[in-house]
């Protein structure tokens, strides 16, 4: 199974990623936890994508394309991955194929889980609270869901004509949003 999981900021994409990929026996890769753990350790691409991630920007395309197709090129994502994060934008759908037709395969399906903002905002500020995150100041929350609905959202449609989108409700509890993917998954 090759997923790309959408969403916007807070939707719970991160957790319920993890929880699928395990299911399914896939690697869950995403690009800002990529990116987040190469700030930690210092690496220059850390250095490159922080300024964008402190602002709640995006890190450019190259910068981010080139990680994901060398992140996708690893053995443990030959049978199948869950792609959290990305594509993000346009030109990143069109990179993504051009990645996978390059390795011989396609996606399978991408799921958007669908979110409210309110709701969304006060599950960001509260993780905010819980673990200090640096991109997620009240201010750099807003910019987060401002840039999701201009450059991520049009995404959704172009999923939908290549016949690839099923959304899922990301409200409820936890439980109950893992099983509504799952139950996707095996549909
Ligand atoms: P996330 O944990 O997926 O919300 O990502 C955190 C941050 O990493 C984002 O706000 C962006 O600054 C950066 N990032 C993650 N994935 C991408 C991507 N596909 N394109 C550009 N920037 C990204």
């Amino acid at each position: 199974m090759r997923i790309v999981l959408m969403g916007p900021p807070g939707a719970g994409k991160g957790t319920q990623a993890v929880k699928i990929a395990d299911s399914l026996g896939v690697p869950h890769i995403s690009t800002g936890e990529i990116f987040r753990a190469n700030l930690a350790a210092g690496t220059p691409l850390g250095l490159e994508a922080k300024r964008y991630m402190e602002a709640g920007e995006y890190v450019p395309d190259e910068v981010t394309n080139s990680m994901v197709a060398s992140r996708l090129a690893e053995a443990d994502a030959a049978n199948g991955f869950i792609l959290d994060g990305y594509p993000r934008t346009l030109a990143q759908v069109g990179e993504l194929d051009g990645i996978l037709s390059s390795l011989g395969t396609q996606l399978d399906k991408v799921i958007e889980i669908t979110a409210d903002t309110d709701e969304v905002v006060a599950r960001l500020l509260n993780r905010a609270q819980e673990q200090g995150r640096a991109d997620d100041t009240e201010e750099v929350i807003r910019r987060r869901m401002d840039v999701y609905a201009e450059q991520t959202e049009p995404l959704v449609a172009v999923y939908s004509e290549k016949g690839l989108l099923v959304k899922v409700d990301g409200m409820g509890t936890m439980d109950e949003v893992t099983k509504r993917l799952l139950a996707t998954l095996e549909s």
